[in-house]
């Protein structure tokens, strides 16, 4: 629109009646929002070849509202989204708006009811913005780092065919104790007095498993790691080359070294507990590591990322644990 028309444009408003004044908000509402989708996407990829690399693109039309690229040395076209978990998603304008229900935890049929989306599509579109997530860990952590295990009931929520017989709400699982097959170990780690947050489903809690989830996270020779007395723990020193401190929580003795507690791990599970059971009211074990990502991504330096960065992550920058 030129300056003139803009003009005129802005001088009609004061005509509007009460009615026509109301639909122009709305309309530049979701106008506003459709773009901060299509900006948020474009912002979050450097402009490069998916296929070759090459910085040699140029502008090629505009597709379904993102700009599209002509490589000039593989001929490949693309757009931000080319490649990622969201590519293929439709009405990527309202990215935004889920990104949002992302940013406050919303359960599938809050975010549906949000965004004007199917159940299966809320569901659907969760998933998609979190399986990048998953593998924004830290790395390199100097300094503290707690480390202690949490157990999820193992579940097949939603799952069409079950390979055990279902559970009463509420009942007990067969065979006591955490060593049960009806248990999943969750690894948590947070760095003390930092943002970062490492994280992992397990198979088995074992030492050889522990040493693999952590050994990108930690610092040869620089970082302290914290546990619990559990016999996963006992070997990490030698496995991952750190300095170790364990405590046992039921020692009464005399406290020595106050400061090698797993309390800011242990917080940081338990507010992952409280969410996924009360608030979510469970989740499918195989989707676990997503809803893990999804923590960290709702608790990173405290309040959390921007619905922005929530769309960056979905499409693989990482912006977390950084
Ligand atoms: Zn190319």
């Amino acid at each position: 629109m030129n300056a003139r028309q803009f003009k005129r444009f802005l001088e009609s408003v004061t005509k509007l009646t009460a009615g026509q004044l109301e639909q122009v908000r709305s309309a530049l509402t979701t106008e506003h929002t459709e773009r901060a989708s299509y900006q948020a996407i474009e912002a979050a990829r450097p402009c490069v070849c998916r296929r070759c690399g090459s910085e040699k693109v140029v502008r090629n039309g505009v597709q379904n509202g993102l700009q599209r690229f002509l490589c000039r040395d593989c001929g490949k076209t693309f757009n931000a989204a080319s490649g990622t978990p969201l590519s293929r998603l439709r009405d990527k304008e309202r990215f935004d708006a889920y990104a949002q229900c992302m940013k406050n935890g919303l359960t599938v049929r809050e975010a549906a009811d949000e965004v004007g989306l199917t159940l299966d599509r809320a569901f659907r579109w969760r998933h998609r913005f979190l399986s990048e997530v998953v593998a924004h860990q830290p790395k390199g952590i100097s300094g503290i780092l707690e480390v202690d295990e949490t157990y999820f009931r193992e579940s097949q929520k939603g799952a069409r065919k079950l390979t055990r017989p279902s559970r009463k709400r509420g009942g007990k699982a067969e065979g006591r104790g955490r060593k049960s097959k009806d248990w999943v170990p969750v690894l948590v780690g947070r760095a003390r007095g930092q943002a970062q947050t490492a994280d992992k489903v397990l198979g088995r809690l074992t030492g050889a498993e522990v040493t693999d989830a952590l050994k990108d996270a930690v610092t040869p020779g620089e970082t302290i790691l914290c546990t619990d007395g559990h016999s996963a723990f006992l070997h990490l020193q030698r496995t991952l080359g750190v300095q170790t401190k364990s405590f046992v929580a039921s020692y009464h003795g005399p406290v020595l070294d106050k400061v090698y507690h797993v309390q800011s791990a242990n917080n940081y599970h338990e507010r992952l507990k409280s969410w996924i059971q009360r608030q979510l009211r469970g989740v499918a074990t195989k989707y676990l590591p997503n809803y893990l990502a999804w923590q960290r991504l709702m608790s990173w330096n405290k309040e959390g990322v921007s619905a922005d960065e929530v769309i960056a992550s979905a499409l693989g920058k990482q912006v977390i644990n950084v």
